[in-house]
């Protein structure tokens, strides 16, 4: 298997690199028809399952750890392996693949052993979607400015991909429904749009390691998300309401859910959760110090750097 191929399925989670020469130009909507199909008898049945890149959103490591009946940081460290997302600083986790064959760990002979829960790039291929709403921009005083809906479908054809020679056609509508893919955009689309956030704005600033690490136990470790929430002063310093505070206890849902708001707050300043006015205050008072000994240091500085020199 190819480099390229290995940028593919990657590709078709994110849907935003440069153009690869596998990908088909045309721009497609739910209504234009494609002709493939996938199948146990196609020849190459698996052959994209080997010398790829499979990142795994929060959801595709809860639906995976339920049906390995598998502790979440356990998953992470038998079948994962971290990279970075998309090119930005922000820490992820992609399939391992096995020593022996460059290939999945969950394929056999006879496919997928845990297809019905099979990860989201893995669904999507080869109907990749570009959103481009998910970065938005930021105006001169740094807020963001939402990006208009632009999404349209892309194809993603691989010479070894031989459902393409298949005579099944239908809309990308259709395909999509059939793969279960709503679900999956629903349930990724702010994780992505996190993402995507830190591309567009990537180079204005680094993310501190502790939102790296906050970034990384949020989207990989639910269970670990649930302990940092109730068993720190979280609740005393944003407002969440009683009826959130119920769901996230037990709902791992809803849980993830939250974790994307509060890493859309956290990490870029996006209003989604609240601080509590009188932690806010603090938090500005201590900005404020900060602000002030280090103007102090700095006239601190001078002087002796003026005394040095008259010396
Ligand atoms: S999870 Fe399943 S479909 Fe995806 S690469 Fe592995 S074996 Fe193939
Ligand atoms: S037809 Fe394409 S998607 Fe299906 S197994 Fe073959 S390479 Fe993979």
């Amino acid at each position: 298997m190819t480099k390229q191929s290995s940028v593919t399925k990657e590709k078709v989670l994110f849907g935003k690199e440069q153009n690869p020469s596998n990908i088909l130009p045309q721009k497609l909507t739910l209504d234009s028809k494609i002709k493939f199909r996938c199948h146990p008898g196609v020849k190459c049945f698996t052959a994209c399952c080997g010398g790829i890149k499979i990142i795994l959103t929060p959801y595709d490591i809860l639906m995976l750890t339920r049906r390995l009946e598998m502790p979440a940081h356990e998953f992470i460290g038998k079948y994962t392996t971290p990279t970075y997302l998309e090119n930005t600083d922000m820490p992820g986790v992609m399939i391992k693949l096995r020593e022996e064959d460059d290939r999945c760990p969950f394929v056999t002979p006879e496919g997928c052993t845990v297809y019905s829960d099979r990860p989201s790039a893995c669904r999507y291929y080869p109907v990749g979607m570009a959103d481009f709403h998910e970065g938005g921009t930021r105006d001169a005083d740094g807020n963001e400015i939402p990006g208009g809906e632009d999404k349209f479908f892309f194809v993603v054809k691989e010479d070894h991909c031989k459902g393409f020679e298949e005579d099944k056609e239908w809309t990308v509508r259709e395909w999509r429904e059939d793969q279960g893919v709503d679900v999956r955009d629903e349930m990724n689309r702010e994780w992505l749009r996190l993402v995507m956030r830190r591309k567009s704005f990537g180079a204005q600033a680094e993310l501190s390691r502790p939102a790296k690490r906050m970034f990384f136990m949020a989207s990989t470790d639910l269970a670990s998300f649930r302990r940092f929430v109730f068993e720190s002063s979280f609740l005393d310093t944003y407002i969440v309401d009683d009826e959130t505070i119920e769901k996230i206890k037990n709902d791992d849902v809803e849980l993830m859910m939250f974790s994307y708001k509060y890493l859309a707050s956290a990490l870029f300043g996006v209003q989604t959760l609240t601080i509590r006015e009188d932690k806010l205050k603090a938090k500005i008072n201590e900005m404020k110090a900060k602000q002030q000994r280090s103007v102090m240091k700095s006239i601190q500085d001078y002087e002796q750097m003026k005394q040095a020199s008259n010396a």
